[in-house]
């Protein structure tokens, strides 16, 4: 059990990397507190948990709202104690997100509210119960695209896991001497709703994948398995850190044919 008496918040559980990550979390020993915009999908994770003799609830709460970020940290204080793991997972690729000429103020502002903000609102209110617990572990789930520029433009989301990636650094630096880690986790291209619903023609998908040493997406499971090891000890030293898990797609100028 690598997270025995742990209890994990994770945003946005209802689906795709963060659904992965709190079947596995709970498998694992924690307590999760499921978070969801979506209440239905949040409730159906943590009954997939709790019938299977785990412990979760779910909660509703829009990241991008400061009272829903307060009220799902007070729900795992309430309901399981603590909070040791906060992983702000939550986040959007809007459908208009495009070209700086061609993106919308409100497209921009949107994708800001929830991927930015959301994660500065998490930890605006995670990090006092963290500080409570005497520590913890913060994942925030930036994007290769935080590293690396896309010639297929969304700009917005881009910018916003830039912004994702330059705000873990800056908490990690500042609560390193509270035993509280900070990490942003850099997923690759993967095989779940918020991108496939683009890339929903064979030819788009390939277009994709040439960039892909492994020739291949990623799974959500094969992304909860990297969190696991950030919000476990086994990640101890590891603060401040860039954790790309992205078949080789930052590594790469060109793929083999
Ligand atoms: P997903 O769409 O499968 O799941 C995202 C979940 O977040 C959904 O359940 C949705 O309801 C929830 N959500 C959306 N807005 C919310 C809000 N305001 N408040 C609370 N919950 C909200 O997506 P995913 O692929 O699992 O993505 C998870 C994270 O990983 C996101 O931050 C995304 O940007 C990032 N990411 C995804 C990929 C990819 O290829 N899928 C690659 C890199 C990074």
């Amino acid at each position: 059990m690598r997270l025995k008496d742990q209890v994990a918040l994770i945003t946005g559980a209802g689906s795709g990397i963060g659904k992965e990550s709190a079947l596995l979390f709970a498998a694992e020993g924690a307590a999760v507190i499921a978070v969801d915009v979506n209440l239905a999908s949040a409730e159906a994770v943590a009954r997939e948990i709790t019938s299977s003799g785990g412990k979760a609830a779910p909660v509703k709460a829009d990241v991008s709202q400061g009272a829903g970020c307060q009220a799902m940290v007070k729900a795992a204080e309430e309901q399981f104690g603590k909070l040791t793991v906060l992983f702000n997972n939550a986040g959007i690729s809007h459908a208009d997100d495009d070209d700086a000429v061609a993106t919308a103020e409100d497209v921009w502002d949107l994708t800001f509210a929830v991927n930015v903000k959301g994660v500065f609102l998490g930890c605006k209110y995670g990090i006092p119960a963290l500080r409570r617990a005497g520590g913890g572990s913060i994942i925030n789930t930036a994007s290769f695209v935080a590293v690396l520029g896309a010639a297929t433009p969304q700009l917005a989301y881009t910018a916003s896991k830039g912004a994702v990636l330059s705000m873990s650094r800056e908490l990690a630096a500042i609560h390193a001497r509270e035993n509280i880690r900070v990490n942003a986790l850099c997923p690759g291209p993967l095989r779940t709703e918020l991108l496939m619903k683009y890339l929903n023609t064979e030819e788009k998908k390939q277009r994709r994948l040439v960039h892909i040493p492994m020739g291949r997406f990623g799974e959500a499971k094969e992304i909860a398995k990297a969190a696991l090891y950030l919000a476990s000890d086994e990640s101890s030293y590891v603060t401040g850190a860039e954790f790309l898990v992205d078949g080789g797609i930052t590594a790469a100028y060109t793929t083999p044919l």
